[in-house]
């Protein structure tokens, strides 16, 4: 008989579970009711108090492992509480989210209970044996894994499972004692993007003087293309100009920011570049596959190599001057065939503006 343990973590306020691991609850309680069998949450958070209360109506049995010391993510506390949980709960499969948090420390617990683990996985299923998916090679390859081995530590993609939402409600939780080994990584804060400290909701404590990049959270992806640094119909280059819209428009919205790599490989050839974009900025076949709700492609042409990395944004729109871009020859939901220096401006205009009362 199998039995399922999602394994969770609070989010960066610490005042809810994070979203990763809210998805790794529907998926955890998806597969035990397709089994029949018996699930256990456990928590690995600074307080336990309002974080348990969401899926308390799940009538899950609930673990916890709390503390100041779990506020922040360090690999020998957080693997000491995981191995903890594991240990009370005996499952024979484990979810959790493949957070950055959760990744550093999983295949450790495996381990240590003499385990096996997948990473990136899409999704679970339980027809006839207990399968997981995944991608492989840069996602071009899609395998259906499954094991006998027990416990058996599956890893979920975020953006692939809904978020749980149950009723708020109160809830006895289990409170697991842990024996800390030495603590020798001490956490003195956090470094977030510049952009955190302005996006609505988004609280930060640490400042640098990077700009927001990749935000896997985000409901959108903005991607910006070489043409924002290309001579434009005036005969100029606009460089500048392209910054401030575009960081402008991510302060606003709080998207993520994903980049073409013709823009990313412009500095190391001389030409104009946007100093706040790297090659981890780059989407494609040779850069990531991010998942976001929405997309927006601006000053870009659509190739191919590039809208391979767009597999699992759900709706897709591109901004771009050519009306025979790739992005229109069927690679975009929407395609404003117009100057993204005005699309955008316009835009940012609009974004800026407060809501009217009586619209709130
Ligand atoms: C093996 C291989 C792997 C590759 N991997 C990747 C990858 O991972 N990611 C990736 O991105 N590319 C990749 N490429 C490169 C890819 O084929 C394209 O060359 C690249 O994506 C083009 O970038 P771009 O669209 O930003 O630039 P361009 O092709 O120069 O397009 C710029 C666009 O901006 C438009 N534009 C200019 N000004 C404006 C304006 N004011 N308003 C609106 N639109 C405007 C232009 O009309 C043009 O369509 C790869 C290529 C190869 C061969």
């Amino acid at each position: 008989m199998e039995s399922i343990l999602v394994l969770t973590h609070g989010d960066e306020t610490g005042a809810q579970l994070s979203k990763g691991s809210l998805e790794a609850v529907t998926a955890g309680r998806d597969l035990a009711a397709q089994l029949g069998a018996k699930l256990t949450i456990g928590m690995v958070c600074e307080d336990s108090k309002a974080l348990a209360q969401c899926p308390a109506s799940l009538e899950a049995r609930m673990l916890v492992v709390s503390g100041n010391v779990y506020a922040q993510a360090r690999f020998a506390s957080d693997a000491a509480a995981c191995e903890a949980i594991c240990r009370t709960a005996e499952p024979t499969i484990v979810v959790a989210p493949h957070s950055s948090r959760f990744a550093r420390v999983m295949a450790a617990v495996a381990h240590r209970m003499h385990g096996c683990i997948e990473t990136h996985i899409i999704a679970v299923s339980a027809a006839n044996k207990i399968e997981g998916t995944r991608w492989f090679y840069r996602q071009r390859m899609e395998a259906v894994v499954t094991r006998e081995s027990r416990p058996w530590f599956l890893l979920l993609d975020s953006g692939t499972h809904a978020v749980f939402t149950g009723e708020i409600a109160p809830v006895e939780v289990e409170q697991i004692g842990v024996e800390l080994p030495l603590l020798r990584t001490q956490v003195l804060g956090n470094r977030v993007p510049e952009q955190r400290q302005t996006t609505p909701g988004i609280s930060a404590n640490g400042s640098s003087p990077a700009y927001g990049t990749i935000r896997p959270d985000a409901e959108l992806l903005f991607v910006a293309g070489a043409g924002w640094t290309k001579k434009q119909p005036d005969g100029k280059i606009h460089t500048a100009k392209a910054g401030e819209l575009i960081q402008g428009f991510l302060r606003v919205s709080g998207a993520s920011l994903g980049s073409s790599k013709s823009l990313v490989d412009q500095g190391s050839e001389g030409s104009p570049v946007l100093p706040f974009l790297t090659h981890l900025n780059q989407v494609g076949q040779t850069g990531s596959t991010p998942r976001h709700a929405k997309g927006l492609a601006t000053c870009c042409h659509g190739e191919e190599p590039h809208v391979v990395g767009w597999r699992f944004i759900g709706e897709r729109r591109a901004i771009s001057i050519d009306p025979n871009c790739g992005w229109a020859r069927g690679k975009a939901d929407v395609v404003y065939v117009a100057d993204a220096f005005q699309v955008m401006e316009r835009l940012n205009s609009l974004l800026e503006k407060p809501v009217p009362a009586e619209t709130c």
